[in-house]
């Protein structure tokens, strides 16, 4: 884990699997956005920081996903930070079992989906954040909505500087995850359009630090259409949506293995589903009890 400066006071911390940011005032107070994963990812970025002479001060957590609020907990009872979170996101920090639930369709889930890769510790969140300007410890900072990838996802602007969360991906996380995982796929094109018009360095939590991020930007946007077109693709004939995600799966070459990652991409490709039913190009009917989606002609 290191700390990469980016600009006066604003650093991203690489070397982990989600790269979080830091920015602090001129006292030396930090905020941190989004803590990792889990505790041991909490504790040495807290140690790290100690090391710089830095104090965490507060927390802002982009999205409600358990590898970019699952640190909260270690560091809020270390140092008594204070917490900002997006509105609904903010609800699944602080009752992580959401997340799990509403993948498995809303039913309490069963115990083998309360991982920590899915269900993080819970946190407190202090303040909801909602967009626009806000100063924090004499920071001045501004919450930008980043919705797609996850409902309410928000980003952090500072300094010509915008902490994305998981808005866009870096091309070594798309190449391993095959289809990325969004909950709403219009939001996520309008952030991708509204992210290729911004100046500002982009930093993406699963890639990294992005000057000029034009490029990564268009190859996220052309991997949702390839995935569109591979559910279009999928349906010759009537099919259900765990066929669907199978099949769409394999064409980006994701075998689906394990309960948490069925019902992760079940989500994801439930996500095109709505899209290409919204944009009018498919239709669903229920079939002897089962669901099925059709292509329209
Ligand atoms: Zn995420």
């Amino acid at each position: 884990m290191e700390l990469s400066k980016i600009t006066e006071g604003v650093y991203a911390v690489t070397g982990g699997t989600t790269v979080s940011g830091v920015i602090c005032n001129s006292a030396k107070e930090a905020l941190v956005v989004d803590t990792g994963l889990d505790e041991s990812t909490a504790r040495r970025l807290t140690r790290m920081l100690g090391e710089a002479g830095l104090l965490i001060r507060w927390i802002f957590n982009t999205h409600a996903h358990a590898d970019h609020f699952g640190g909260n907990r270690f560091i809020v009872e270390r140092t008594g930070a204070k917490v900002y979170a997006p509105a609904l996101e903010a609800a699944v920090i602080q009752c992580p079992v959401l997340e799990p639930m509403y993948l498995f369709g809303g039913a309490m889930p069963p115990r083998n989906l309360r991982n920590k890769f899915l269900e993080a510790e819970s946190s407190t969140v202090n303040e909801v954040a909602y967009r626009g300007p806000m100063c924090i410890g004499g920071i001045e900072l501004e919450v930008v909505p980043l919705p797609g990838h996850s409902i309410n996802q928000m980003g952090l602007a500072v300094n010509g500087v915008l902490f994305c969360g998981d808005a866009f991906l870096g091309e070594g996380t798309i190449a391993k995850h095959g289809v990325p995982f969004n909950v709403d796929i219009q939001a996520h094109l309008r952030t991708l359009d509204f992210l290729a018009e911004q100046e500002a360095i982009l930093v993406c939590a699963h890639g990294g630090m992005y000057m000029d991020a034009k490029r990564i930007i268009a190859t996220n946007r052309r991997r949702v259409h390839e995935i569109a077109d591979a559910v279009l693709g999928s349906l010759e004939s009537p099919c259900r949506t765990d066929e669907i995600a199978r099949v769409t799966c394999e064409k980006f070459g994701v075998s689906i293995q394990a309960p948490s990652q069925y019902y992760l991409m079940k989500c994801a490709v439930s996500a095109v589903l709505t899209y290409l039913f919204n944009e009018g190009q498919l239709s669903m009917e229920v079939n002897h009890g089962t669901l099925l989606w059709s292509r329209k002609t």
